[in-house]
């Protein structure tokens, strides 16, 4: 039995835990982390490293089926799962060996196993308590199913799917959201049938409409079946496969069920109920600064209301690390962080869609479509898509969401244009290099400037 003192204690080493202890340690400040399982959570090893590996080895599949477009004659096989699943798992070992190396090197200390909350500002694993002048709830999140709906067996949650040995003939994937057109994407590269299930009217419905169409367009090509507006009403499952039935009276067979109904967070059995942390439905509160209503217990990530990305967590641990050692960091604007969905083509977007513009700005909001039939590297790549620029009246511009075939990495450009507020007029001069899909960027915003240059119809 010991109790440890440290400036920071940290519950949780995902992207929000090990990001706030880095920044910390930076700062000087001593730092405990407590882990459970292993550093670099959900993201490394259950989240966005494993899913885009998958993803990366879904494209050289298709690549390997369509070179036949390009003129190299090549062929598909086959997808051999255990050698898939080593590539992706070699990817990981590799990061979190990495990862390990920044903990060392950053002198925070990790104690492994699961801790405890306890006010004020005490942590205990086991028979040992680290107090901490501040402590950050890090704990993450799960993935969520639907009431009536056990995860088992054929019925499986993005946990399992990571870790198929095999590729399944038919499945369906419940739920149109990133995660579950991700997995959709991958699975038809593979060679699956595939059958989406949302409930709500569109494909990605958190993205504008725009973005959704091309998407819901490019899959149908794809021929990923999708069903959108139509509430799933139950399960069952037998040895040979999954019977998924619909709130239409529709029934679909498969062999397995993919449940992609989004994230609860990871709130509950940790002692937050009992130490008075404040909570709505299971999210821990906080004000902008990500502080509870505790004295010094901040609470970071996919815990916390807004949007459950990696990236967000990062740049929030960094922020309440500055912000306890007195740097009165800016407060993040959770409007300005870009969202990636990376299947077959890709959707990306920062700031706001054109009906949320339009809630906030009015009718008058301007809007631009950039086509990428006129732009020459998208061509070459064979995919289709556009840039969607959101202008404020007689204002910045205020979102922007690209879709198609590897805009994910443009992105970055988008982000700096919408968080420095730009106006068509401060983009336009700048010049892109040609050819790259970051040219439709360039030309979108010398077609909003009034001087479209690759610009059809
Ligand atoms: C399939 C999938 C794909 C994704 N793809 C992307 C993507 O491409 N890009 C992106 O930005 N985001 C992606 N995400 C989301 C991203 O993984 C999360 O937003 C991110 O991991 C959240 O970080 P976090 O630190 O809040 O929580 P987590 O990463 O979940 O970390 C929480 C940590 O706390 C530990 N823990 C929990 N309870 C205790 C306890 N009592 N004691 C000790 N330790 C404890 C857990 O073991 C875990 O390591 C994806 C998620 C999934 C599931």
């Amino acid at each position: 039995m010991t109790d440890t003192s440290a400036d920071l204690v940290i519950l949780g080493g995902g992207s929000g835990g090990y990001a706030c202890a880095f920044r910390a340690a930076e700062l000087g400040l001593s730092v405990v982390l407590v882990e459970k399982d292993k550093v670099g959570g959900t993201c490394l090893h259950r989240g966005c490293i494993p899913t885009k590996a998958l993803l990366h080895a879904a494209e050289v599949a298709d690549n390997a089926r369509e070179g036949d477009q390009f003129g190299v004659k090549s062929s598909l096989e086959g997808i051999d799962m255990n050698g898939v699943n080593s590539y992706k798992d070699s990817i990981v070992a590799g990061l979190h060996k990495g990862l390990q190396g920044l903990f060392k090197a950053n002198k925070v200390t990790v104690v492994e196993g699961t801790g405890t909350f306890e006010a004020p500002n005490r942590v205990r694993v086991g028979g040992d308590t680290y107090t901490g002048k501040n402590v950050v709830l890090a704990t993450g999140s799960y993935a969520k199913t639907l009431p009536g709906l056990e995860i088992g067996g054929r019925v499986i949650t993005s946990d399992q799917a990571l870790n198929l040995d095999y590729v399944p003939e038919k499945v369906v994937v419940l739920g149109g959201g990133v995660i579950g057109v991700e997995f959709a994407s991958v699975w038809r590269s593979f060679g699956a049938d595939v059958t989406i299930v949302e409930a709500l009217p569109r494909l990605v419905p958190l993205e504008d409409e725009w973005a959704s169409k091309q998407l819901e367009r490019a899959f149908r090509k794809r021929g990923i079946t999708f069903k959108t507006g139509v509430r799933f009403t139950g399960a069952t499952q037998s040895d040979t496969g999954v019977s998924v039935s619909l709130e239409s009276g529709e029934t679909l067979e498969a062999d397995l069920l993919l449940v992609a109904v989004g994230r609860g967070p990871n709130s509950a059995g940790h002692g937050y109920e009992e130490a008075g942390v404040a909570m709505e439905r299971g999210l821990v509160t906080t004000d902008e600064r990500l502080r509870t209503n505790l004295p010094g217990v901040y609470a970071v990530g996919d815990l916390v209301p807004g949007l459950q990305l990696a990236h967000r967590g990062f740049q929030q641990g960094i922020f309440i690390a500055e912000d306890i050692a007195g740097l009165a960091p800016k407060v993040i604007d959770e409007t300005g962080i870009p969202k990636v969905t990376y299947c077959k083509p890709e959707v990306a977007s920062v700031g706001l869609t054109e009906a949320q513009a339009k809630e906030k700005y009015g009718a008058d909001v301007q809007t631009l479509v950039y086509a990428l039939s006129g732009n020459g590297k998208s061509q070459i790549l064979k995919t289709q898509g556009g840039v969607k620029l959101i202008k404020a009246p007689d204002g910045p511009v205020v979102g922007i969401t690209l879709v198609g075939e590897r805009v994910g990495e443009l992105i970055g450009e988008a982000q700096l244009i919408y968080s420095w507020e730009a106006h068509p007029e401060d983009v336009a001069p700048l010049v892109h290099a040609h050819p790259t899909q970051n040219e439709s960027l360039g030309e979108a915003f010398l077609a909003l400037a009034g001087k479209p240059l690759h610009v059809h119809g």
